[in-house]
């Protein structure tokens, strides 16, 4: 199993140095070189699986066994998903008029991220211990990445993360997620700025080669492969439990129906991996109102808006989907020139055209739809109304669909859950509703919280390059830093 750049720059990696990379060192993304062709006995041969140990199979096939031995993944990936809320780390969700909800919510922050992060982060340390190295990740983060990036790698010895939220931008339950993390491999900075704002330093940070080189910087989003990797699995679980394959009989596999609420599109773009190695999926990619990725698969007009607007579904709030990278390039039959011309033209220009036959495929392979807030808020409000369920407003986005476009009789359906209702109150009480608070979203009230703050007349560079820099020498004198007992 060898890695490439959707570029056609780079081939031969292998996955460790891929796992430690985020863009392709030609701009482009990773991808596999080939995708493994899943058969209908295999299928059959995983229905009875957990969650967890469809993560452990489907990693195996694209992390050999020379790299991590089996018995080692199977180990830190279930170590890994110990941590979640309930059983097996996911749960679906039936709900009446054939309304299935595959829930992914349930790790330490209450968002689908958790589930890739925390095994991406394991995999992370497990490479690092065994060189004896560190590694330090940055993230900007609009809401989520954050607290998913740092549940996942607090306590960890050899990773530290360092987070950078625009203050005042995020839900309470968001801030409080990160800034109540005490460990001392943690680094939590609230600046006083957008998103793009924050952007700025980072980028500027990961180009510095030196400090790049020589503090193991590297970033944890999804444009890393690893978390696509991983969500590749909840796609199949949502395959082998509901498609209703366990009942069928004969040859012909039958077809489910996914539909995601999409920001960055990592989460669509693994769909269209599962889909390409043989299992029958339909696609659905749900958009807010920020809506450039159902834009670009209706007409094939991929062009940014001149600003992201902000919406009751803020996770996907996004203007640059770039994971359609990876998507435009497995449906171009694998083409890096078509791939490298177009995304550096969409990078220069913020604006393309995809090419009629592209455009065709992809507009083949997934269908989308565009909610506004009011539909968000209608369609909590019907699905409390008719179940006394509660979406969160991102995964009412994707539900919006069953109430608009509801499923044919025997045609099958699942709906990803995003994130839990609990981390977005805002919206709840928006839509006129009441949420039970679990015991630990009411606990972040009183927690004792430690960050830093980046004003706005600060050198924002300069004081996260230091506090990276000194990250190796304050851990050895274990001095600064808040240590739980
Ligand atoms: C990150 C996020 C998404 C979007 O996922 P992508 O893979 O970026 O499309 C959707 N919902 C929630 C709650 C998220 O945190």
């Amino acid at each position: 199993m060898r890695y490439c750049s959707t570029r056609g720059g780079v081939k031969g990696w292998g996955f460790r140095e891929v796992l430690f990379s985020g863009y392709a060192p030609d701009g482009g993304m990773f991808l596999p070189e080939t995708l493994p062709t899943l058969s209908s006995d295999t299928l059959r041969s995983w229905v009875s699986l957990s969650y967890p140990q469809l993560v452990q199979e489907v990693c195996a096939l694209f992390i050999p066994d020379d790299v991590i031995p089996r018995k080692d993944l199977n180990a830190v990936l279930s170590s890994a998903l110990s941590q979640f809320a309930v059983p097996g780390a996911v749960h679906i969700a039936q709900l009446g008029g054939n309304l299935s909800i595959l829930e992914l919510f349930h790790g330490q922050t209450f968002a689908f991220k958790d589930l890739a992060m925390t095994c991406t982060a394991r995999l992370l340390e497990y490479f690092l211990q065994r060189s004896n190295s560190r590694a330090t990740i940055l993230v900007g983060t609009s809401g989520d990445t954050g607290g998913s990036a740092i549940h996942s790698v607090r306590g960890l010895n050899a990773v530290d993360v360092v987070v950078v939220f625009p203050r005042g931008r995020i839900t309470f339950v968001q801030e409080r997620q990160m800034t109540t993390i005490l460990e001392d491999n943690i680094h939590v900075f609230a600046a006083d700025g957008s998103s793009d704002d924050i952007d700025v330093p980072l980028r500027r940070l990961f180009a510095d080669q030196n400090l790049v080189k020589n503090h193991g910087l590297m970033s944890l989003n999804s444009v890393n492969w690893c978390r696509v990797l991983v969500q590749l699995a909840h796609f199949l679980y949502a395959y082998l439990q509901l498609s209703g394959l366990q009942q069928a009989e004969g040859e012909v596999l039958p077809t489910l129906e996914v539909v995601v609420p999409t920001g960055g599109a990592g989460n669509i773009a693994a769909g269209c991996i599962v889909k390409q190695m043989g299992v029958p999926l339909r696609l659905v990619a749900m958009v807010n109102a920020n809506d450039i990725v159902h834009r670009a698969v209706q007409s094939g007009d991929l062009s940014m808006a001149a600003n992201v607007k902000q919406t009751l579904a803020p996770a996907i709030d996004i203007q640059d989907p770039y994971n359609m990278e990876r998507v435009l390039w497995l449906l171009s039959g694998r083409d890096g020139v078509q791939v490298k011309g177009l995304m550096e033209e969409f990078q220069r220009s913020h604006t393309i055209t995809i090419p009629d036959k592209l455009h065709k495929k992809l507009s083949s392979v997934m269908t989308t739809g565009s909610v506004t807030d009011e539909g968000i808020i209608e369609t909590m409000q019907r699905c409390w109304e008719e179940n006394q369920y509660l979406l969160c407003p991102h995964t009412a986005v994707a539900v919006w669909h069953h109430y608009h476009c509801p499923p044919h009789p025997g045609e099958n359906r699942c709906y990803i859950a995003t994130a839990s209702p609990a981390k977005f109150q805002d919206a709840v009480q928006k839509a006129g509703l009441t949420i039970d608070l679990p015991e630990n979203v009411r606990a972040l009230e009183n927690m004792a919280t430690r960050y830093e703050d980046l004003e706005q007349d600060e050198n924002w560079e300069a004081r996260l390059r230091q506090r990276i820099e000194s990250i190796s020498s304050i851990r050895q004198r274990g001095a600064l830093f808040y240590s739980p007992a």
